[in-house]
């Protein structure tokens, strides 16, 4: 039995420019702190509407199956695998970085037999390789990807990609964890069969719950199933009782949703709405475009080519010499600035400074190049005085 005396936790107020979580605005901050009811009061059955109607606008779809899981992304990867893999499938899964490695497992933990396609990270998608992919394995169910590529900062062809699903006959699964509210995304005119997103990217909402998307050929494919899903909590046949209302039968209790969160989903959704979603892309847009202006006067260069770079997150490399973590842990300390390291093959070569939802402003892109150039120069780095942020500045607006 413990006796240490605790004390209440005030966390430091950071600026979190790393790959999610990023700034929640403090009107989501506001709402979670708003009196928790009933996860089935009548009230806030009209808020979960709201929440799956605000959902089906980011991801620019009609699916009748779209909600939030309660839990991180991952769990939102999960539900979509263990509901459309069964046993036996043939999944092609493309590898551009880190998450398309948990896709082949989410496969392979699903029964199904996962059939990768590699790309080097930090290198674009190639569709040949793909579509030879589906031709060699013509009994494939489903093809899976992901859009924004968080350890990289690589954008998928989506478009391209679901158009070469179907015509092989196969389904889509995509992670839209970060490109949700920051990227282009069309579920609907794409043809995207199952999508799941994160809250804690670019909607900038605390992580911990996961918006997902089913279309209807997704959904026929699920009723078809001969074996039941092997994940009780994330079975949609039983978690839509709770998040279905459709039939007009009443919703029945699954599990019990985390109230605040949903609050705090849904004051992002509203604000989502408010800025639009092209505009919040737009931003987005201009403000990578700003940051890297800034980074290169500052000798800092994208890894990633134009064509397919994201905007949310930007892989920079480390110039030789200089002590990444250091940079790291001198931005952090000074500025309260977290930024992030790099992750599997590009660990150590890489910072990943992101640009989601309430992160991607000026502010942040200044105090971003202030605090880089402050730490390189620590380290003997030479450089103009002010270069960063100066480039950042000439950007037109
Ligand atoms: C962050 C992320 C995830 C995982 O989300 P969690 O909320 O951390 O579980 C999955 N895929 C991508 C592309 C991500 O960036």
């Amino acid at each position: 039995m413990s006796n240490q005396k605790l004390t209440s936790f005030n966390p430091p107020q950071r600026l979190l420019m790393g790959p999610g979580p990023s700034d929640i605005h403090p009107r989501v901050l506001a709402a979670m702190a708003r009196p928790t009811v009933g996860h089935l009061d009548p009230a806030f059955q009209t808020m979960m509407e709201e929440i799956k109607a605000g959902l089906r606008y980011a991801f620019q779809t009609e699916n009748a199956l779209t909600f939030p899981v309660s839990a991180p992304g991952s769990a939102g990867m999960e539900c979509c695998f263990v509901n459309l893999v069964e046993p036996g499938d043939t999944v092609i899964v493309i590898q551009h970085g880190a998450f398309g490695g948990r896709m082949k497992e989410n496969v392979e933990r699903a029964g199904g037999h996962a059939v990768l396609v590699a790309f080097e990270w930090g290198q674009p998608i190639e569709l040949e390789s793909v579509r030879a992919a589906l031709e060699t394995h013509a009994s494939a169910k489903i093809l899976a990807f992901v859009h924004a590529e968080t350890s990289t900062g690589v954008s998928a062809p989506a478009k391209e990609l679901c158009d070469l699903a179907q015509a092989h006959d196969c389904l889509t699964i995509v992670d839209c964890v970060t490109s949700l509210g920051g990227s282009e995304l069309k579920v609907d005119e794409w043809g995207i069969d199952a999508a799941y997103s994160g809250t804690q990217k670019c909607l900038s909402c605390p992580p911990g719950i996961s918006p997902v998307t089913f279309s209807e050929r997704a959904a026929d494919k699920i009723k078809q199933r001969q074996s039941s899903v092997q994940s009780w909590f994330l079975d949609l046949s039983l978690v839509m009782a709770y998040w279905d209302n459709s039939g007009g039968g009443a919703r029945t209790y699954h599990h019990t949703a985390p109230v605040n969160a949903m609050y705090a989903l849904h004051e992002g959704l509203v604000m989502l709405q408010e800025e639009g979603l092209e505009e919040a892309q737009m931003r987005h847009h201009a403000m990578h475009q700003k940051l890297k202006a800034g980074l290169e006067s500052l000798g800092l260069g994208l890894i990633v080519d134009e064509s397919h770079r994201l905007s949310q997150l930007n892989t920079v490399s480390i110039p030789d010499g200089i002590d990444e973590a250091a940079v790291r842990q001198y931005v952090l300390q000074k500025y309260d600035l977290e930024i992030g390291a790099g992750l599997g093959a590009l660990a150590g070569k890489v910072w990943r400074i992101g640009l989601m939802g309430s992160s991607a402003t000026e502010r942040h892109v200044m105090t971003c190049l202030t605090a880089l150039e402050d730490a390189l120069k620590a380290q003997q780095y030479s450089v103009q005085d002010g270069a960063g942020t100066a480039a950042a500045m000439a950007v037109e607006d």
